[in-house]
């Protein structure tokens, strides 16, 4: 069910493209590697209503990592979601409460924050699953709206979310407002014994410099990453 291709493009860097899975409705979530070493993961959407990330993953894939660094970028997890101007998948599961650490049931169909019937129950939440083992990334970047916001962590989880807060102009606060069970940035944090995560809850708006900025400060942090990853 893999499809892959692989190309050494014009920025010198290796770009494989590949089919992680398919969505209810029956369309492809798609993963792009950029780059070889420390496996960063970055998904533009996974709310469905909530698409601006996907400016930056659109940005990235045409960009290149520091050296050392691997990109796998997911631009949309949900694709059915975004088709139908939904929170949740086509199911109307909320995505974000289907992983499988700490899920909890939540809710019923129409609720905004329902978790599904069981864990993983979504095939979009497995094939993530499936893949973000696979790929056991040492770092992952969630993309949300409109929460204007980055939550504060410690070590070098807490830098990592500082330097990109700094360079963006995203306030740092706790995220409040939701029932945090089966979070995927939670889940995927405990994928890798030492894994971090960073929710960047961008604002209503997104314009392309912003994008831009966007795009950049994740340069920034992937090469910080990298100077302190031991
Ligand atoms: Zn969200």
């Amino acid at each position: 069910m893999l499809a892959t291709t692989a190309a050494a493009d014009d920025r010198g860097v290796n770009v494989r493209r590949e089919v992680i899975g398919t969505s209810i409705q029956g369309r492809q979530i798609e993963a792009i590697r950029i780059g070889s070493g420390i496996p960063v993961l970055i998904v533009g959407v996974i709310h469905g209503r909530e698409e601006a990330g996907l400016a930056i993953t659109d940005l990235l894939e045409r960009m290149a990592p520091p050296s050392g660094v691997e990109w796998w970028i997911v631009p949309n997890m949900n694709p059915d979601g975004v088709a139908m101007n939904l929170r949740g998948n086509a199911n109307r599961v909320d995505l974000n409460r289907n992983f499988p650490y700490l899920w909890a049931p939540l809710g019923r169909k129409g609720y905004w924050q329902y978790a599904g019937p069981s864990r993983a129950s979504e095939p979009e939440t497995r094939a993530m699953v499936d893949f973000v083992r696979r790929v056991k990334p040492v770092f992952g970047i969630w993309y949300h709206q409109d929460l204007n916001v980055i939550s504060p962590s410690t070590g070098l989880e807490g830098r990592l979310r500082r330097t990109y807060a700094s360079l963006t102009g995203l306030p740092m606060k706790r995220i409040t407002g939701g029932t945090y069970t089966g979070v995927a940035g939670t889940w995927q944090r405990r994928v890798h014994p030492r894994g971090m995560t960073m929710i960047v809850e961008l604002g209503p708006t997104l314009d392309a410099t912003q994008a831009q900025t966007h795009a950049d400060a994740v340069v920034e942090v992937s090469e910080l990453l990298r100077n302190e990853w031991k």
